[in-house]
């Protein structure tokens, strides 16, 4: 069986997606929140089905709206028993978002948030690999808990250095693009031990359904390319996966 480690179920048909992903033996999903609304819908959807937990977090380009009411609703929904991390958290500069020092003291506030609350982190970094490590190393006692760098893109030095804080990565469909040549060589070089699978649907669906709306079902796909790229079965991919799915989030 599979986990989609990281999709956003609320963006559509909840129910659908579900029984669409377990007929392609994805048997669990952690649906990821980016922002208040979207917290409260992913525990809803997780108390709805059996198959689906929740994360809890502010998403670096709505780090303005963070506040102390904000870490009030997180420690409350924190005590629900399907909310198996905080995230999304980190660092985007893509787009003319909040001001950096904003989004990093926002950063930081959320990773001591989830040490407070003994969850791992579930960590979004774009276009802002350098100052998401330095916050990393040097707030590392914050970290116990572990957690995962989502939809990873860097370079095998990055990547070490993610090993080197104890974090693990979830890989997506960008890995089965064609003109994802740097990622594909960084995960050969990538211990299985250290990944797990996500679609972060309903963005990003990977060959050959590129360009689709994408949903957890599609998960096969990229273990098939990570089982390619590594020189091992697509057992193999679904079992050290899971293995690391149950080591980080406990379930
Ligand atoms: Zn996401």
């Amino acid at each position: 069986m599979f986990v989609d480690a990281h999709a956003h179920l609320y963006d559509g048909d909840p129910k659908s997606i579900v029984q669409n992903a377990k007929e392609r033996l994805v048997q669990k999903i952690i649906c990821a929140s980016s922002d208040v609304e979207s917290m409260q819908k992913a525990v809803a959807i997780s108390d709805e089905f059996d198959e689906v937990f929740a994360t809890i977090g502010i998403h670096p380009q709505d780090a303005e709206s963070f506040d102390e009411n904000v870490i009030s609703l997180m420690k409350k929904l924190a005590k629900h028993p399907k909310v198996v991390a905080v995230g999304e958290i980190g660092l985007d500069y893509h787009y003319d978002g909040p001001a950096p020092e904003k989004q990093k003291s926002v950063f930081l506030a959320q990773l001591s948030l989830a040490r407070e609350l003994d969850l791992p982190v579930q960590i979004h970094i774009r276009d802002a690999m350098e100052d998401a490590l330095q916050i990393l190393e040097q707030n590392r006692a914050l970290l116990a808990n572990g957690g995962v760098v989502h939809c990873f893109g860097g370079s095998l030095d990055d990547a070490k250095r993610i090993i080197a804080l104890g974090l693990d990565f979830t890989i997506g469909g960008v890995c089965t693009f064609k003109n994802a040549k740097p990622l594909q060589e960084t995960i050969k070089s990538l211990p299985l031990e250290k990944i797990m699978l996500e679609t972060d649907s309903p963005y990003l669906a990977p060959e050959p359904v590129r360009g689709s709306i994408n949903e957890s079902k599609n998960i096969p796909f990229i273990a098939e390319k990570i089982a390619t790229l590594k020189g091992v079965s697509v057992e193999e991919v679904a079992r050290k996966t899971r293995e690391n799915v149950k080591r980080v989030f406990k379930i």
